[in-house]
């Protein structure tokens, strides 16, 4: 076993990535399902997970939630009608090899294509999970300059999201460099990054890597977490280490069937992200995404989680449930205010309903 310095340095976890079955064995009794589901995707779909995320594995549960979002599954080669490989059109809004244009002020930057762990889940598995897979369109040029020239001619653009992949899997130096070129802009105000490192590999967070992304404030950060169980010690101190360089932190989790699709896992989790400082964001119905067709849910699973948490829950826990079509990402909510034969009907959380139209009646 290691030891605890090691523990605590990302680099040994980066170096001891768990990628085969043997690799997995120390940590858990790897079930039939599981290496069916290792075998079936050579050579398709990537996999990785860090020693930290295994460490969170339930070793004798096949169904434990940390187990279902990174070892594969055999259900991963299945072919459903309708699923894609890009249902939310990302392609069909790529500007650049990395910009990807679909909102008016603002644009996602895809800088890497790399994660230390494959969300199973991932809604970008084509770009990022499938061995011969990626968004980047050949044609487009490997420097960052067609890019950067992009975001320059676009004065609309206020905002970039560095995703990919997860931007923190590049160096510092190189995050530095690519954030100061942003911040030379002067139309860009707001700099974000989506990354999973909080809950595969906290370490990341080195009180330096957010003493460098200090100096370029305001920046803003968006995690994944998805189940409870990934709240830890280490997860909490990585936030800490973010808020207290002054980068606030919000969460977006995947609805995702057998890991967090019921009502008391996502309280304990939404609950747990305060307890930790997060907010909680978005949260996303499962794509349609080629490879990923195990974990759907249908949309009326999240509106009835949603329907029991509003209310019972501070409204600072809750985050948008929205579905993402490459229309957008689409707000999908339940109904609390109808108006009807010119009344205007509302109810609240406990079901108790009334007539408030002589209530809001403007005065003459
Ligand atoms: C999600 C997304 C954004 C950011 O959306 P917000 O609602 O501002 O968080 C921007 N561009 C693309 C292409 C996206 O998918
Ligand atoms: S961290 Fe994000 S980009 Fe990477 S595999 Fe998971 S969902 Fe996909």
């Amino acid at each position: 076993m290691q030891s605890s310095t090691e523990w605590l340095d990302w680099k040994f976890h980066m170096k001891n990535l768990i990628r085969t079955q043997a690799d997995l064995e120390p940590w858990i009794q790897v079930s039939e399902r599981e290496k069916k589901g290792i075998e079936l995707t050579k050579g398709l779909y990537e996999w990785m997970v860090t020693p930290y995320y295994a460490s969170l594995m339930d070793p004798a549960d096949e169904n434990c939630p940390i187990r279902l979002q990174s070892i594969p599954h055999p259900s991963e080669t299945a072919s459903p009608p309708n699923a894609a490989v890009d249902p939310v059109g990302d392609m069909k809004y790529s500007k650049t090899r990395r910009v990807v244009h679909k909102y008016p002020n603002r644009i996602v930057l895809l800088v890497s294509d790399t994660c230390p762990v494959y969300c199973r889940h991932c809604t970008r598995k084509f770009h990022t999970t499938a061995t011969e897979g990626t968004y980047y369109n050949e044609s487009f040029d490997l420097s960052y300059e067609p890019d950067f020239a992009y975001i320059r001619e676009h004065n609309e653009i206020n905002d970039v999201l560095l995703t990919g992949g997860d931007p923190l899997t590049l160096t510092d130096s190189k995050l530095e460099s690519i954030i100061s070129q942003l911040k030379a802009i002067e139309h860009v105000k707001v700099i974000r990054i989506g990354s999973r490192y909080p809950v595969f590999l906290p370490q990341r967070i080195t009180q330096g890597l957010c003493d460098l992304l200090a100096k370029f404030h305001p920046i803003w950060f968006s995690t994944h977490f998805n189940h409870p169980r990934e709240i830890t010690p280490e997860a909490a101190s990585a936030v800490d280490r973010l808020i207290r360089s002054g980068i606030p932190v919000q969460n977006q989790t995947v609805l995702l069937k057998g890991v967090n699709d019921d009502v008391e896992t996502m309280r304990a989790l939404n609950r747990q992200l305060l307890e930790i400082r997060v907010r909680p964001y978005y949260l996303y119905h499962a794509d349609n995404v080629t490879g990923v067709s195990h974990f759907r849910t249908s949309v009326s699973v999240g509106l009835d989680i949603l329907e029991k948490l509003t209310g019972y829950e501070t409204g600072f826990s809750l985050p948008q449930y929205v579905i993402t079509t490459d229309l957008g990402k689409i707000p999908v909510n339940n109904t609390y205010y109808a108006e009807s034969n010119g009344n205007q009907l509302i109810r609240n959380f406990r079901g108790d309903r009334a007539d408030i139209t002589r209530y809001l009646a403007l005065e003459e």
